[in-house]
């Protein structure tokens, strides 16, 4: 396993990120990127254990409800970065069963990499959101044909892969890139359902930095985005070899859509349960407002936080639903209930806005001038 120092020092492998149209070289040591280098570290060194032939927690496979339910609490302690990989790990096993009737040389690859990040402890980003130019048209119907990433060469030992990835949370910050489609593919559009992972230094990655952090002095003012940013990269491959070992799926339409709904599946259950943890925040802090302002008594105060705990009870049940109900896949891997995942994700965010605004009410206009 690595440590957070060696974490750091990986990160010195001659990527290719910029920032505000600077060349970055020394990503630790930015003064606004090396927070998240930090916080990432600091979440390696959480769940360092020196043996030998250990591998990190956050990697594991679940394969039962019991296993899904416990990886809940440790993801939402070891950040973004572990999330992501995680989440990434998941879609590959999910995928890799769903993926039975295409060659099985893919699965075989999928499983190699994953037990290569296991034992490298590796960060893996989620590369998915195509550039998509024209919404109105498909892939191979737009005026750029790079508007969604395609494979623009094959070659004896791998692909040559063209074309860019938006919005990619921590893309500068993880060791590899799983690079998805973004939708389903149909007949023609062979050369855009192309699914691999690819090193973040790999010769013609190159990613742009965007970040919400604070640019600000007193970072105070700032107590959750000031401590916690991820960085979001536009990641273009501009002609990027990816060998064969790497390819998980290279023309086989039929299959495009496999990894991103495997991916929708796991990103739900992560929404679904910080939206569940947050919910039980909103509550108590709703209560704890009107005691200290004498108005947990009155009617419609009592009501709104009556609201709100039965919304925060049943996203909750939602979530025990999707576990208890999860499913074993042929390789041994558990996944959770698709139906109750995404209603209980859905039905989440949906009334999330609602819920928050009984806390301002109850609040009143201290929660936005409080110093
Ligand atoms: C903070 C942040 C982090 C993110 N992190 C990641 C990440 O780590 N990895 C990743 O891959 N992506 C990431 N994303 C991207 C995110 O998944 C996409 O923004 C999202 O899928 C929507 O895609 P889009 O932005 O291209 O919007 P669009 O797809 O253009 O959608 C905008 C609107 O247009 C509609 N629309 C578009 N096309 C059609 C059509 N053909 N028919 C009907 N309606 C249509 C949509 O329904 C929607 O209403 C992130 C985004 C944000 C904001």
């Amino acid at each position: 396993m690595l440590t957070g120092d060696q974490y750091k020092e990986s990160l010195r492998d001659g990527r290719k990120t910029f920032f505000e149209g600077k060349t970055v070289d020394d990503l630790p040591g930015h003064p606004l990127l090396g927070k998240t280098v930090e916080t990432t570290a600091a979440g390696y060194d959480r769940f360092f254990d020196p043996a030998p032939d250990a591998t990190s927690p956050l990697m594991t496979v679940p394969s039962s409800a019991d296993d899904l339910r416990e990886m809940i609490p440790l993801l939402h302690e070891a950040g973004m970065m572990a999330h992501v990989t995680y989440t990434s790990i998941q879609t590959l096993k999910t995928a890799a069963g769903r993926m039975d009737d295409v060659k099985p040389g893919y699965i075989e690859r999928m499983n190699a990499f994953i037990e290569e990040a296991q034992v490298g402890d590796i960060r893996i980003t989620q590369c998915i959101t195509d550039a998509k130019g024209d919404r109105s048209q498909p892939p191979a119907k737009q005026n750029d044909l790079d508007s969604y990433v395609r494979v623009v060469d094959r070659q004896r030992d791998g692909v040559v892969i063209r074309g860019a990835k938006l919005h990619i949370t921590g893309a500068s910050f993880g060791h590899e890139l799983l690079t998805i489609p973004t939708k389903a593919m149909k007949a023609g559009e062979e050369d855009w359902s192309i699914g691999c992972a690819v090193p973040v230094n790999a010769e013609g990655v190159r990613i742009i930095n965007t970040t919400y952090a604070p640019r600000h002095e007193d970072i105070r003012s700032f107590p959750v985005s000031g401590e916690h940013h991820y960085p979001e990269g536009f990641v273009i491959f501009d002609d990027v070899f990816v060998p064969y070992e790497r390819v998980f799926l290279d023309g086989e339409t039929a299959f495009a859509a496999v990894f991103a709904h495997s991916l929708g599946l796991w990103e739900r259950l992560g929404g679904l349960s910080a939206f569940v943890e947050e919910a039980d925040q909103l509550v108590g802090l709703a209560q704890l407002v009107a005691e200290a302002n004498g108005t947990a008594g009155i009617s419609h105060v009592k009501e709104k936080i009556s609201e709100m705990i039965i919304h925060a009870t049943l996203i909750r049940a939602t979530l025990e639903a999707a576990i208890d109900n999860c499913s074993i896949g042929p390789e041994g891997a558990a996944f959770p209930n698709e139906l109750y995942t995404n209603a209980g994700k859905f039905h989440a965010a949906a009334n999330y806005n609602h819920i928050v605004r009984h806390l301002h009410d109850i609040a009143g206009g201290a929660v936005l001038t409080t110093p």
